[in-house]
């Protein structure tokens, strides 16, 4: 058997008594021919193996390099040195894995965050990696546990996609006709997909939404939880063009009931990661106040990372109308001071980042629930109001990320539905399947979009979305 391995996180937290173990990992270091720190991932403190000196020979402490892979045999003890409780008193070092450190990109100094980016297949092994992608672990198995708990069935929606009606955002088309000019054409003398893999036109899915209802108008819950992807040329630090989205979608549920329940899970998955990653939080927090000391004063948080994340999940979510949120942005002095980029037009518009990140970070200073948006600026699926104007969409804003989380209350009934899809132009042929769930036993439904790396974002203090997925696509950027 090779894997008789401890893991160097359990070894570190029982106590030093003569155990014999087996340890593997990666060199971090190796100092004075005696000391190696050695990290095998599963946390960021390394442990100390202690070579006795003229016990090992000289061509094989050659080898123990920065990033040498080894296994190390031996007897745990108190530590002499500081710094660390425990020492692994080396009986037997194999190298499994040389390593050249003169050609190792990553030396033991610190590394700009986009230097790390063009090394995103080695970057897992700094500390700040390995500390968000644990992180980002915990947050996805906090979000199975969430809903399992409460009887929601995990469905798989399709990442190929026909439908092209749901408005999300620019799409990727999936096709395997030729490129080069040959594809066959139709009488108007365009592509002609009838003749394309799947006899029609495909494309990446930028939300499973739809699908969705369908499976929440049989099981009562159900929640997606997969990649989606956006054509959308924003070079932003929040735009993936391929990112994870979790969509619940509940049957038997209005607005108000769907905004409890993103709320209570938003809380439940931050408190998962605290809990379960009080190390890796602390290092991130540390980290994020390092780097805020480099910005002027009127740039810098208010509150630490751990402390914004005990503050998000003790207190209650701001919930307001769009309508009163207008009203706040129209009067405040941001606005009369003309500092916002997009001027404040009125009733009816769109709100920009900078808006929702007035609202949430200067204004409220928590997040935010902006609920009942005008008709005009969202999907044909949300429920239309009594008023006629708004609809029962809501969003979710947080501190230095904006939105978060984007969801509604679903238009049940048939004829409003149809009458709206008529309106936007959107064919009632292409989604009969969608349709017969209101012609089928319709009912009250609602559900919302969390998009991952931005909840990942927010927990971890990390300013750029490409430093919470593992290989980041963008415009331009598909390395790995
Ligand atoms: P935004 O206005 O920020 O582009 P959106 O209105 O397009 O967001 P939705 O279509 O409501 O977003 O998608 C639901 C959620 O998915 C958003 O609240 C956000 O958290 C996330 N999201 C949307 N687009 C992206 C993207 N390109 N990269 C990463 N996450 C995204
Ligand atoms: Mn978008």
């Amino acid at each position: 058997m090779f894997n008789n391995r401890i893991k160097i996180k359990e070894l570190l937290a029982q106590e030093p008594a003569g155990q014999q173990v087996t340890v593997m990992g990666w060199v971090r270091t190796f100092r004075n021919n005696q000391f190696i720190a050695l990290n095998d991932g599963s946390t960021n403190n390394n442990l100390q193996v202690v070579l006795e000196l003229g016990k090992f020979p000289e061509e094989l402490l050659k080898r123990i390099t920065t990033s040498a892979s080894l296994r190390a045999q031996g007897v745990v003890e108190p530590s002499l040195g500081k710094g660390q409780k425990m020492d692994l008193k080396a009986t037997t070092i194999e190298i499994l894995g040389d390593s050249d450190a003169e050609k190792y990109p990553l030396q033991p100094k610190k590394h700009s965050l986009e230097f790390l980016r063009e090394k995103a297949h080695l970057r897992f092994r700094t500390n700040t990696f390995g500390a968000i992608f644990r992180v980002r672990h915990a947050l996805a198995f906090a979000v199975h546990q969430f809903f399992n708990q409460k009887g929601f069935i995990y469905l798989h929606t399709p990442i190929i996609t026909a439908s092209d009606a749901e408005g999300a955002g620019e799409m990727f088309k999936v096709t395997t006709l030729p490129m080069d000019g040959t594809a066959p054409k139709n009488e108007e003398g365009a592509v002609n997909y009838k003749e394309d893999f799947f006899g029609r036109a495909t494309n990446l899915t930028v939300s499973g939404q739809l699908e969705g209802e369908l499976g929440a108008t049989a099981f009562g819950e159900i929640y997606t939880f997969g990649p989606t992807f956006r054509a959308e040329n924003s070079n932003t630090a929040r735009h993936l063009a391929e990112f994870w989205m979790i969509e619940p979608e509940m049957a038997f549920c209005d607005l108000e009931d769907n905004m409890n329940l993103a709320e209570e899970f938003i809380k439940y998955i931050i408190g998962y990661a605290m809990q379960h990653n009080a190390e890796d939080l602390q290092f991130l927090d540390q980290r994020l106040a390092e780097e805020e000391k480099q910005l002027p004063q009127d740039k810098r948080s208010e509150m630490g990372l751990l402390d914004k994340l005990k503050f998000v999940v003790d207190n209650q979510f701001e919930r307001i109308t769009y309508t009163a949120a207008i009203d706040i942005l129209r009067e405040s002095n941001y606005n009369k001071k003309k500092k916002f980029q997009y001027e404040i037009t009125g009733w009816g518009m769109d709100l920009q980042s900078e808006h929702e990140r007035y609202l949430v970070e200067k204004h409220f200073k928590k997040p935010v629930i902006l609920s009942n948006y005008p008709a005009g600026i969202k999907a044909f699926y949300m429920r239309q109001n009594e008023d006629g104007k708004t609809v029962a969409a809501m969003d979710i804003l947080a501190p230095g990320i904006g939105e978060i989380v984007g969801g509604s209350q679903r238009e049940e009934r048939m004829d409003r539905l149809t009458t709206r899809m008529k309106e936007m132009n959107i064919p009632e042929e292409e989604l009969w399947w969608y349709l017969d769930t209101r012609r089928f036993g319709t009912v009250p439904h609602a559900g919302f979009g969390l998009g991952f790396e931005r909840m990942v974002q927010f927990v971890t203090g990390m300013n750029n979305i490409r430093d919470v997925i593992a290989f980041p696509r963008t415009p331009g950027s598909a390395e790995f």
